[in-house]
């Protein structure tokens, strides 16, 4: 690979590399991105776009969704008709007297935290979604919930950046990394090899594995999740709905099957119903009892999905942390490697604060939150496998 050797060498053009590089690229560095396969070919191309501050307990993910929601907002907002931007609002429901009052201690915490939540009463509920199941007690608002459209915006981030200067090299694999005693000064990949000031693993559920092949451990697990899309419908869905047990199911560490779906409609009037989570390894196999139960439980929130045919199904691999907090920031046991990677089921919402806070943090500027609770020795003090 001739030319001059690239600042930052991004491994990973999924939507935390993109946006890593949208924003480092901006902030005067020079920049390639690399990837395996196509853009947005791993997970940022096969979920959901749900921005979400709703499912956050008060916490150090929740002050990186919020830093990215006013980066989605504020420095990305000129570009949001790019990637269907639509702060839609989310709306959680409790199915029972105990999930109710779990659900505003829950809001009390958020908005301690930041977060705007309305508890709603069962009377409030049908004029935010009229078809909504009757009889459910009560409920919350969040204006903060958006969505975007994670494939676009994945695609528009990488295309701004090789705008502002960035290269973008698809079907190069990384196979190894270039040291210079303990620094890594560049990567191997299989067009060549490729010297850089420094490398952002941004390698999504496969991060592990290219940590690996510097040396260090990072504990990131894929994370499955089915996703069902309906046809295109009259308008039935006005915002992100979910039940409120759906926050215990995202930060449950459990391996086996969770269900509980955020339902929402997309711009050309499908339903996203998503989506499972269970912890399988790779194994992409069409799971019918997984999407039966996201089916069944849909219809619970809106009897009116009831006959509504679903037209594909498709699944991921939300790339896991046993904490359930990301990985980001530079890896003192390689010197010159970063990474930024670990974000489950909210990297499509995170990307835009991760990529604002690595663009910050590579150029030696002090970051606008914390990088501690996501550093990537963390694990060396934990029992994680
Ligand atoms: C069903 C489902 C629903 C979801 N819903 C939401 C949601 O509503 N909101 C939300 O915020 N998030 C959601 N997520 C999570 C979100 O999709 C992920 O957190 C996010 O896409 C991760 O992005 P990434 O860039 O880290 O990884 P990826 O998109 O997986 O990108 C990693 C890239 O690295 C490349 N790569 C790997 N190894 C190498 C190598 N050795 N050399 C070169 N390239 C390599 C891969 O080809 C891939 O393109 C969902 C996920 C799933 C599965």
């Amino acid at each position: 690979m001739a030319g001059r050797a690239p600042d930052l060498a991004v491994v990973g053009a999924g939507v935390v590399g993109a946006a890593a590089a949208y924003f480092a690229t901006r902030a005067g560095l020079r920049v390639t991105v690399l990837d395996r396969g196509p853009v947005a070919g791993g997970t940022s191309g096969r979920g959901e776009g749900n921005l979400l501050v709703s499912d956050k307990e008060a916490g150090p993910e929740l002050d990186l969704a919020l830093l990215s929601r006013r980066i989605w907002r504020e420095r990305l907002g000129a570009f949001a008709g790019l990637w269907e931007f639509d702060a839609k609002g989310g709306l959680v429901v409790a199915a029972s007297a105990e999930g109710a009052a779990r659900l505003a201690e829950l809001t009390r915490r958020q908005r301690a935290a930041g977060v705007e939540a309305v508890d709603l009463t069962a009377a409030e509920l049908p004029t935010f979604e009229p078809y909504l199941a009757p009889g459910l007690p009560a409920g919350a608002y969040y204006p903060q919930d958006a969505q975007v459209q994670p494939m676009l915006a994945t695609a528009h981030l990488l295309r701004l950046a090789r705008e502002a200067g960035a290269e973008v090299r698809t079907g190069a694999e990384v196979t190894g990394f270039l040291r210079d005693g303990d620094r890594v000064t560049g990567v191997r990949t299989t067009g060549g090899d490729l010297p850089a000031g420094q490398v952002l693993n941004a390698a999504g559920p496969w991060a592990g594995s290219v940590a690996r092949l510097a040396g260090v451990r990072l504990p990131v697990l894929p994370r499955r999740g089915f996703v069902l899309v309906t046809e295109p419908l009259p308008p039935t869905v006005r915002h992100k709905v979910y039940a409120a047990e759906y926050v215990g199911d995202v930060a449950s560490s459990d391996a086996g099957l969770q269900s509980s779906p955020v339902v929402e409609a997309t711009e050309s009037g499908t339903v996203l119903i998503g989506s499972t989570r269970e912890r399988v390894g790779f194994d992409a196999t069409l799971s019918l009892p997984a999407l039966r139960l996201l089916a069944r439980k849909a219809i619970a929130l809106f009897p009116a999905l009831t006959g509504v045919r679903a037209m594909r199904a498709y699944c991921g691999f939300r790339p896991y942390c046993p904490d359930h907090l990301p990985v980001v920031g530079p890896d003192p046991r390689a010197p010159g490697l970063w990474h930024a990677c670990g974000h489950e089921g909210a990297g499509i919402g995170l990307a835009a604060g991760t990529g604002w806070l690595l663009g910050q943090a590579l150029t030696g500027a002090a970051p606008d939150l914390d990088l501690a609770p996501f550093a990537p020795e963390r694990f060396e003090r934990s029992e994680t496998p």
